[in-house]
């Protein structure tokens, strides 16, 4: 394991690679100055979402809590709009914040605590999700995610106790990203919709669950990339293709030092070295 500056242990290198994954990412705006939109998916008519979204909302039991990070509300593509259009209104609930002290957020702290909540994180302690029993009746889970770039989960993670009091889970899944607009840390991760989507499906034991979320977000990546966007590979994917062609900072570097093959696979794909700041 390595440490990170302030001390707190790390998962390693592609882990640490995660973590500044999606921070660099093109984000591309499809014009959309004073043109009719939708009154259901707020999008501009001609880019409307709605034949794709569910004709009504998922009926679901289980309780889904979006923890977000202030900033990931300001990204122009995020998919927690479409999971709040795909699930009822009383099912899905966002909470914005980065520190949830118990004196702020004292329902966040009753959440963690409760024997039903359900944290979708990978530590080492997660849990499958396919592995979790189904809720007892009259009881259903509470599934919490916490929404950002992978930097900004893993920090609201490790700077929250009451993130370490509930059970964690993690996803069991073979399916690759639909969200291509976006920059995923690497192959297997998901947008917040899908991981929800994923996670949903295994609680509920309805794995149609994932296609009906994916529909929206698949028009929507198609939208974008009949507009200019373009598809992005992972993270992990382009610098293990040498694809990678942006600076790394050295700060990073040094941190794989000792692994010469990897440093070495990051210097080549790397055009410049930005001295540590
Ligand atoms: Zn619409």
């Amino acid at each position: 394991m390595m440490m990170t500056e302030d001390g707190k242990s790390s998962p390693e290198f592609l882990d640490i690679l995660y973590s500044y994954a999606n921070e660099e990412d093109e984000e591309i705006r499809v014009p959309q100055n004073k043109r009719p939109s939708c009154s259901r998916c707020s999008r501009p008519i001609t880019v409307c979402l709605c034949p794709y979204l569910p004709e009504k909302p998922v009926a679901i039991e289980t309780n889904v809590y979006i923890l977000q990070h202030p900033l990931e509300e300001s990204r122009n593509l995020t998919t927690v709009p479409i999971l709040c259009e795909c699930l009822p209104t009383d099912k899905v609930q966002i909470i914005k914040g980065k520190k949830f002290s118990l004196r702020r957020f004292p329902k966040v702290a009753e959440l963690m605590k409760s024997p039903n909540t359900l944290l979708l994180y990978p530590d080492s302690e997660a849990e499958d999700i396919e592995a979790i029993p189904q809720a007892p009746g009259g009881q259903p889970y509470n599934l919490v995610l916490l929404d950002g770039t992978w930097g900004q989960a893993k920090g609201m993670f490790l700077h929250n106790e009451v993130f370490s009091w509930p059970k964690k889970v993690k996803l069991n899944h073979s399916t690759k990203s639909k969200f291509v607009i976006r920059t995923q840390p690497n192959d297997m991760s998901l947008s917040t919709l899908e991981s929800t989507a994923v996670a949903l499906a295994a609680l509920e034991r309805r794995p149609e669950i994932v296609d009906i979320l994916s529909r929206p977000l698949e028009a929507l990546c198609d939208f974008q990339l009949q507009h200019g966007a373009c598809k992005h590979d992972s993270k992990v994917y382009k610098i293990e293709n040498g694809l990678w062609n942006k600076t790394l900072k050295k700060k990073y570097l040094k941190k794989f030092e000792k692994d010469g093959q990897t440093v070495n696979s990051l210097m080549d794909s790397s055009n410049s070295i930005e001295p540590s700041s």
